[in-house]
């Protein structure tokens, strides 16, 4: 190495040694003809002094001279800064290195943006960002977020290791599979007019290699999706992807539970509470109305429906009488809801179908709201006594069939708890992580729209094993052996136990799913055939690597936590990926581009 020493080591103790470091130059002063450079590197930075009573002018005025980040060598002896001028912000600000030498190893031009300033780098756009990548990632906060991407992947790779893991690369130019969101095609030269897809998942692949034998198997998978993208949405992510042999799904509970503990203490020191708490997909919904809770805030739902039943006031009774619910709120101390507040709720509640969001505001001692003349005493009683109410509270009601009442309120909880942190009512530990499972999800949506049925979760998970005769009479009372591991109302993963009984999974496909038996013999025949073969009992899970580090790293997007991200709208700023095709390349693929490309990519 040119250097001696980083740039984050040199202390008290190292006082008259002689050292060389290397790095950017972070920022530079001028005292009076005494230039003052940070040098920096990945680790962190080190003040150097280039006095022309110790060095040549010459070398005074290459100093002199240098432009923000540019890359530097330095050589000097370390030296204990003159009294008063330590700087107690950075871990080497005891010290200071006086130049002999300097190596310019790079002159760089004017930067597109600042980096040294935290502030002002926090408010530089992100479209900036993302085109300069490779400046923004110099930034100490994205260093961070590298680096412990990096422990978080060796610590689950070793954890894994331990726990008897193979970790098995499998393919990505792949074929299509049943994973619900759309997929990447990858046009093939070979035979034109076939693709290959690029997988959303290794789901297929890890099954199979159940059936090879291979029992314990895990990858850090790369997946894509080609979806409308969501904040939290990149098309190409990173999944810790599992499967096991011969295991129930408690196996996976205490498999996961080990992981996330070794991976948070790896990353932040923290030892996190084990076993984590289970809530049926059901509860969750009825206390939540959603089913991956945030439960480090209250505001749960509650159930009035038999307080309801017999209300005049119809849009309760009659919800009931048509197979509805009654579900209440109280957001404590939000009596005072703007008008905005309160259409943003009501536009959620539209947003699911309901006609408009009723509510009661406790001010002064009364209950504010065009609804009360309705309900009867005993009706007021039971809200007072369920909801607890007080002075300053606002009740929110929805009733709606179960699963969108449910929904409703869930989504308004969320929105109040996010007003209630921005104006101080409510605060919550940043280093609060609430971990719990979700289980028992049915094994089927149905989709009104379609008229048929699909599978929560994938298509190969398995119904729990005295639900299978109902797979085809019975449908919606099939229990599915799914799982989905949530904290602080995030979904870190998702898995089951899967088929492994080639007539179930036929059934499944065909029977439960109507997909017609040719199809089903195009897209999954080698698997159904794999399965003949002697299948054992599998099941697994997979981590979503992405939002796992953005919630270590308390960042909302994953974006800060991808080297390399795409934007909302699936570009590459830095490469101006995608991109058109010569007419070269169409040529040899015998494809015709039919529609311009659209100009603004970005
Ligand atoms: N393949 C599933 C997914 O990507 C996870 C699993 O079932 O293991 O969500």
């Amino acid at each position: 190495m040119k250097r001696t020493h980083h740039c984050n080591e040199l202390r008290s103790e190292h006082i008259g040694q002689t050292v060389t470091l290397t790095g950017w130059v972070h920022s530079k002063r001028d005292l009076g003809g005494v230039n003052f450079i940070d040098i920096r590197d990945r680790e962190g930075r080190t003040q150097t002094v280039f006095d022309p009573q110790d060095v040549p002018q010459a070398i005074c005025d290459v100093a002199a001279g240098l432009h923000s980040e540019s890359v530097i060598e330095v050589t000097g002896k370390v030296r204990q800064r003159p009294a008063g001028t330590n700087n107690d912000k950075i871990p080497t600000g005891q010290v200071e290195v006086l130049a002999t030498e300097l190596t310019v190893l790079n002159q760089a031009a004017v930067l597109p943006f600042v980096i040294d300033d935290p502030e002002v780098a926090a408010k530089v756009n992100e479209e900036m960002r993302l085109k300069y990548r490779y400046l923004d990632l110099r930034r100490p906060e994205m260093l961070r977020n590298m680096r412990l991407r990096s422990k978080v992947a060796i610590a689950t790779r070793s954890y894994m290791d331990e726990q008897g893991f193979l970790e098995i690369e499998t393919p990505t130019l792949f074929k299509s599979t049943p994973e619900g969101a759309r997929e990447f095609l990858v046009p093939n030269r070979r035979e034109p007019g076939t693709f290959y897809a690029l997988p959303q998942s290794p789901q297929q692949f890890k099954q199979i290699l159940m059936v090879a034998g291979v029992e314990k198997y895990f990858q850090l998978a790369r997946c894509y999706r080609d979806e409308d993208l969501r904040a939290d949405r990149q098309p190409e992510f990173t999944q810790v992807d599992i499967e096991m042999s011969f295991i129930e799904r408690e196996d996976i509970y205490a498999l996961i539970e080990g992981l996330l503990k070794r991976v948070w203490k790896a990353a932040l020191d923290m030892d996190i509470p084990t076993p984590f708490k289970r809530l049926t997909f059901e509860e969750a919904l009825n206390r939540f109305g959603i089913d991956k809770p945030d439960t480090r805030f209250g505001f749960e739902l509650v159930d009035m429906t038999e307080d309801f039943k017999g209300s005049s006031f119809k849009v309760f009774s009659g919800a009931v009488a048509s197979g509805g619910v009654v579900k209440a709120m109280n957001a404590k101390g939000l009596a005072c809801v703007t008008q905005g507040q309160m259409e943003t709720m009501t536009d959620y509640a539209k947003s699911f179908g309901a006609k408009g969001l009723a509510y009661i505001k406790v001010e002064s001692g009364e209950w504010k709201s065009p609804i009360v003349k309705f309900f009867s005493d005993a009706e007021k009683e039971a809200l007072k006594t369920k909801l607890q109410i007080e002075e300053g509270d606002l009740i929110l009601f929805a009733a709606d069939q179960w699963l969108t009442a449910c929904e409703i309120l869930g989504k308004i909880r969320l929105y109040i708890a996010e007003v209630l942190q921005k104006t101080g009512k409510l605060t919550i530990d940043p280093k609060r992580f609430d971990f719990l499972w979700v289980v028992d999800f049915p094994l089927l949506s149905f989709d009104k729209e379609q008229n048929r049925w699909y599978s929560s979760h994938h298509p190969f998970t398995s119904p729990v094993a005295e639900d299978i005769p109902k797979l085809v009479s019975e449908p919606k009372a099939v229990r599915g052996q799914h799982y989905d591991i949530v904290v602080n109302g995030v979904e870190l993963g998702g898995g089951s136990i899967r088929i492994h009984q080639p007539d179930v999974q036929k059934t499944v496909f065909e029977q439960v799913l109507q997909i017609p038996p040719e199809e089903t013999q195009s897209r999954f025949g080698y698997m159904l055939e794999a399965f003949k073969y002697g299948a054992p009992p599998h099941g697994g899970i997979a981590l979503g690597f992405d939002r796992m580090i953005a919630t270590l790293c308390g960042t909302p997007s994953i974006r800060d936590v991808i080297a390399f991200p795409k934007t909302a709208k699936g570009t590459d700023l830095m490469t101006d990926a995608p991109s058109v095709a010569t007419a070269r390349q169409l040529k040899d693929l015998r494809l015709e581009v039919k529609a311009a490309p659209p100009k603004d990519q970005s």
